[in-house]
C-alpha cells in the first residue's frame, strides 16, 4: 500500500513515515502543497494524507484540485486547527476523514486501516493465490498452511502483484509502487526481490503461480 504524506514539518513528516514503513506502507513526503499537488496528480496511491496548513498551496486547496482531478483515493486530513468550520470544509472539499494535532499513532494508523479498508469494494481481509493466502491484518503469509516469512519489502511486492492478481505488471510500475519517489528506479533490485521471493513462495511447490514474463513484467497467476 502506498501512501502520500504532505507535511512541512519535518519532524512530524520523518515520524509519520517511519511509522508507517514499520507497518509496512511505502510513504512518499512532499513538504509543501506545490510538490505535494505534483505527485498526486502524477502517481498512483491507495491513500492521502494531507495537513492543511501548507506552504504555497494549503490543504483544502490541494484536495479540491484532487478531487477535480477525478482522483478519488481516500484524504485524511490533519491540522492543528479545532474549529468545527475547518473540519466541516475539509468534509465538504471531499476529505473521508480528520485528525487533530496531537494524535496518537496509533489512532493514525486505525484510521489508515478503516479508510482503506473502506476503499476496497469487496472488504477482504485476506488476498489469495492458489493455495497461498496473505493476512492483511496480520501480515502473515502462508502457502498450504505453510508460514512463509518475508521482509517488509518483499511482502510489498507480494501484495501488489496479489492485488493485481492475473494481469502482468511491468518492473516500473512495481518499483514505483513499492519504492518511495527519491529511490533511483533501477528495476533491477525488483528482479533481486522477484528471485527472493520466488525461493520463499514457489520453489518447495508443486504449483508455480508467480510468472516472469519476459520483456514486461511479473505475473501472480492462478488460473
Ligand atoms: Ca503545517
Amino acid at each position: 500500500m502506498k501512501i502520500l504524506l504532505v507535511e512541512d514539518e519535518k519532524k512530524v513528516a520523518s515520524f509519520i513515515k517511519r511509522g508507517l514503513e514499520e507497518e509496512y506502507y511505502t510513504v512518499d513526503v512532499a513538504f509543501d502543497g506545490k510538490s505535494g499537488r505534483e505527485l498526486a496528480l502524477s502517481q498512483e496511491y491507495d491513500l492521502i494524507i494531507l495537513d492543511i496548513m501548507l506552504p504555497f498551496i494549503n490543504g483544502i486547496t490541494l484536495l479540491k484540485t484532487i478531487r477535480e482531478n477525478k482522483i478519488s483515493t481516500p484524504v485524511l486530513l490533519l491540522t492543528a486547527r479545532q474549529s468545527v468550520e475547518s473540519k466541516v470544509e475539509g468534509l465538504d472539499s471531499g476529505a473521508d476523514d480528520y485528525l487533530t494535532k496531537p494524535f496518537a499513532f496509533e489512532e493514525l494508523l486505525a484510521r489508515i486501516r478503516a479508510l482503506l479498508r473502506r476503499k476496497e469494494s469487496e472488504k477482504s481481509l485476506s488476498l489469495r493465490a492458489a493455495d497461498l493466502v496473505m493476512d492483511l491484518q496480520t501480515h502473515s503469509v502462508t502457502r498450504n498452511g505453510l508460514a512463509i516469512s518475508l521482509t517488509p519489502k518483499e511482502y510489498a511486492v507480494l501484495e501488489f502483484l496479489l492485488r493485481n492478481k492475473n494481469k502482468v505488471i511491468s518492473r516500473t510500475r512495481l518499483s514505483e509502487h513499492v519504492y518511495d519517489y527519491h529511490f533511483d528506479t533501477d528495476t533491477n533490485v525488483i528482479d533481486v526481490y522477484i528471485n527472493k521471493l520466488r525461493n520463499k513462495i514457489d520453489k518447495d511447490f508443486d504449483r508455480q503461480i508467480l510468472f516472469t514474463i519476459r520483456g514486461v513484467g511479473y505475473s501472480i497467476k492462478d488460473n
